[in-house]
Formats: C-alpha cells, sequence, structure tokens
C-alpha cells in the first residue's frame, strides 16, 4: 500500500475526456515506454509547455516501433473510425519531416504504391526471371519498376506520391525524441514502469513506480504498446495483445535502381502457401521486407523477441523471387515484433474513466507508425486543454471498454 495521504481531488478538474472545462495546466507529466506512441506523445505535450519524463525499460524504438516497414497512407483509412485521425496524421508527418527530417535523419519520402500478384515457378519449369519486368496479365505493365523482374503476374497502381509515403520507423521514433530533448528539455530515463500509483479512493494519480520508487506526477500517459496491460490499471479496463510478424533488412550491392516504390504483394509460393508479405526499398539503400505474422506468446521485454528461422528464411526467397537486385543481398537484420491490439481493434487515445490524470495512448496495430504524430498532438491537447477540439476523439475513449463491461468497471469504483 501506498503510505502517502490521500491527495484532495481538484474539483476543476476534468473527469471526462469530452468535458470542455479547461484543465490547469499539469506539471509533471510521465511518459511510459519510448516507442512512436510514447515518443510523438512527449513530443506534443512537452512543446505545450509541460514538463515531460519519458520512462523505457530497454531502448528507444526497440519494439515494432523500429521494425515496422513505416509505410504511411494518407486515404487507406477512409470510411472507419481511424479515417481523420489517418488523415490528420498524414500530413502532420509531412510537416514533421520539413522541421525534423533535415538531411534526411529519418528517410522520409513520397512514394508510388502497387499491389503485385507474384506466383512463384513450380520446380522443372525456367521462368523464374521474367526480366525486364515482364508482366502477365497485369493490369496496368507500364507502372512495374524495372527491378521487379521476377514472375508478377499483375500489378494495380494503389497509392501514388502524393497518398503514401515512408519514413524508416526507428529513425523517425529516435528523430522526435531527441527534438523533445533538445528543444523542449523532455528527459530520458531508463527504468521499468510497475504500476500506475493511484490514491486509496483510486480516483487520482500520484505517480508511476519505476523500478520499486515512486515518481511524482500529475499525469501519466500508458504508451507500452502490447505490454500495456501488464499494468494493472489497463488490464483492469482492457486487454491489450500483441500479434507477431517478421521481417528482414537486405542491402544490395547496388541500389541505384531501386526507385521509391513500396509492393504489397499476393505471393503464392512454389508449395501453393499464399502470403501476403511487403517490400519497401529505402533512401538508405537497404530493403526491408515484411511478412509472415503467426499468433505468438509475448515475451516479457522486447529484447526477447526472436525471428524464427523459416520465416527469415521465406522472406528472403520472397525478396530474391521478386526481384533478382535482391538475390545475393547481405541480409543486415533479421528480427520479430509484436504490433498491439485492442479488443475491438481501435487504438486505445485518451483518459482512463473514473481516475484524474491517467491517460492511455496504445492499440494501433497495422498503423501506428502513420497515426503516432495525430495521437501524440490529440492527445496533448485533450490532457493541456481538458478537451480535444481539433479531432473527436470519442472513437478511441477508453471509457468504451468501461462502459461495456459492467464487472470490471468494479475495479475503478
Ligand atoms: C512487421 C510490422 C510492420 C509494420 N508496419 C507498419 C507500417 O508500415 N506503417 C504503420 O503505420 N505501422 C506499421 N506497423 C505497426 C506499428 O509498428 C505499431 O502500431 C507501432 O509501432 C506501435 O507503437 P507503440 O509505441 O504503441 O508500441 P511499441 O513500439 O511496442 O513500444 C512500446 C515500448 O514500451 C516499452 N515498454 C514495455 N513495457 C515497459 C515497461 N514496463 N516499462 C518501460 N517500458 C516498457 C517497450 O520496450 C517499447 O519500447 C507495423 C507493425 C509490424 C509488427
Amino acid at each position: 500500500m501506498d503510505p502517502t495521504p490521500p491527495t484532495p481531488i481538484d474539483p476543476s478538474a476534468s473527469s471526462s475526456s469530452s468535458s470542455s472545462d479547461p484543465s490547469p495546466s499539469p506539471g509533471h507529466a510521465i511518459v511510459c515506454g519510448a516507442g512512436v506512441i510514447g515518443a510523438c506523445t512527449a513530443y506534443f505535450l512537452a512543446k505545450k509547455g509541460v514538463r515531460v519524463t519519458v520512462v523505457e525499460r530497454c531502448s528507444v524504438a526497440c519494439a515494432a516501433s523500429g521494425k515496422a516497414g513505416g509505410f504511411l497512407a494518407l486515404d487507406w483509412c477512409d470510411g472507419s473510425p481511424l479515417g481523420k485521425l489517418a488523415r490528420a496524421s498524414f500530413l502532420m508527418h509531412q510537416r514533421l519531416a520539413a522541421e525534423l527530417d533535415g538531411a534526411h535523419r529519418y528517410g522520409y519520402r513520397p512514394l508510388d504504391t502497387l499491389s503485385l500478384v507474384v506466383e512463384e515457378p513450380r520446380s522443372g519449369t525456367d521462368n523464374h526471371h521474367a526480366g525486364g519486368g515482364e508482366v502477365v496479365n497485369a493490369s496496368t505493365p507500364s507502372v512495374l519498376p524495372s527491378w521487379t523482374d521476377g514472375p508478377v503476374k499483375g500489378a494495380t497502381p494503389i497509392g501514388n506520391q502524393t497518398t503514401t509515403a515512408q519514413v524508416h520507423p526507428a529513425l523517425f521514433t529516435q528523430a522526435v525524441l531527441s527534438a523533445a530533448e533538445a528543444e523542449f528539455g523532455v528527459r530520458v530515463i531508463r527504468g521499468e514502469v510497475e504500476e500506475l500509483r493511484l490514491d486509496p479512493h483510486r480516483m487520482k494519480l500520484l505517480g508511476v513506480v519505476v523500478d520499486k520508487e515512486l515518481i511524482p506526477a500529475e499525469v501519466a500517459v500508458v504508451a507500452l504498446g502490447p505490454w500495456s496491460s501488464n499494468l494493472s490499471s489497463i488490464s483492469d479496463l482492457t486487454r491489450i495483445s500483441g500479434r507477431k510478424a517478421h521481417s528482414i533488412v537486405v542491402r544490395p550491392k547496388s541500389s541505384q535502381d531501386l526507385t521509391p516504390h513500396a509492393l504489397l504483394l499476393r505471393y503464392k509460393t512454389r508449395e501453393g502457401k499464399q502470403l501476403a508479405p511487403e517490400v519497401y526499398p529505402r533512401p538508405t539503400g537497404e530493403v526491408y521486407v515484411s511478412g509472415m505474422s503467426e499468433e505468438a506468446e509475448l515475451p516479457a521485454t522486447a529484447h526477447q523477441v526472436k525471428p524464427r528461422n523459416e520465416a527469415v528464411a521465406m522472406l528472403r526467397r520472397v525478396s530474391e523471387t521478386v526481384s533478382s537486385h535482391l538475390q545475393g543481398a547481405e541480409l543486415e537484420t533479421a528480427q520479430a515484433c509484436f504490433m498491439p491490439l485492442s479488443e475491438d481493434g481501435r487504438p486505445l487515445i485518451g483518459k482512463l474513466p473514473n481516475v484524474e490524470g491517467a491517460y492511455v495512448a496504445t492499440g494501433h496495430g497495422y498503423w501506428g507508425i502513420l497515426n503516432g504524430p495525430a495521437t501524440g498532438a490529440f492527445l496533448s491537447e485533450l490532457i493541456v486543454d481538458g478537451e480535444c477540439k481539433t479531432l473527436d476523439l470519442k472513437y478511441f475513449d477508453p471509457a468504451r471498454f468501461f462502459r461495456n463491461n459492467a464487472r470490471r468497471k468494479d475495479c475503478f469504483l
């Protein structure tokens, strides 16, 4: 039990994420987790004048935020609850790139994006590389870049340089956090977040317990990705799970022919297995290939997440099949990570119900790199101004689980 006497609840502080009463500016905010969501939240909170400490157990962008593709799309979430968030975030990425990506520190660039149908030739046939980008039954053959000279059966443009782009996600996350430290005095510390410490009535945050010590704070933001529901404040409300996915990074001998394209494949192996890998050349000369997602148990820390050799070998095979330019390329990285998923597929961005000062930002699934900036900016608006006027965050309100689960309600009363 916490020996600290209960702190009286500030009657002027908002208890609902949609309240329009302005909150007093929070004194000290602790952002738990230095993935893309934690980094962006720290950046925008500090930009609004809040004193921010970020707590990370392993290293900045050590989990999905460092191992993702970094693909960004303006309008692919249109028609879903994510639509407005994604559009806003895509445009924020453009602005942040102008501000922070000087000398292309994190490789932001617009892309053309293609959906490709690729079929491995069956054993015994000798049509492995069609050569010169020859396409069978392609809807628009001319769109195929010359380096995709494998057995492509169809190519369809699904994004262009105004609607799709990329960043290097690890470098992006590090650049945002470095800017937050240098420009706004954010402090990043190494430690394990163990608990959000609440007052005895469980109505107000007192601080965050890190490595058994209480760090006092008026605000805490849980951005621990798939580990978020290791904290009882989150698991009492809902469960955040993780889905494992693999990726490799290869460096071809020459990258000068690799154009700024993202390739989303429907890929059939010679054994008849259907896969959905993705291939992204990066401006740094490397090529990122991902796919092979699966159910797996989430290890205790990000550094304990290991790739399966068979999955890595398959991604290698995909890269070499799609492009002869990638044959014999040096395998720089073989990795796996867990994408954080909420129970209903929508991220949680907002205040924990009935607890003053406790917030969560997680469950971003496939689109955490895209939606990091808008999540950070809009959550900061909610925390500092008491309301997010730029975007209605109702779809992402963590209280939706509170309403849906009467049994778990008891935990907060
Ligand atoms: C293979 C793959 C490809 C992807 N590609 C894309 C893409 O192209 N575009 C896109 O928009 N999204 C993509 N995503 C999704 C995106 O990567 C995630 O949604 C996003 O990175 C989640 O960020 P996060 O900050 O919530 O979590 P994480 O990156 O998991 O960060 C959580 C952090 O919290 C830390 N932590 C955990 N527990 C503790 C603790 N107790 N104390 C202190 N620190 C702790 C961890 O060490 C970690 O650093 C991809 C995901 C995968 C798996």
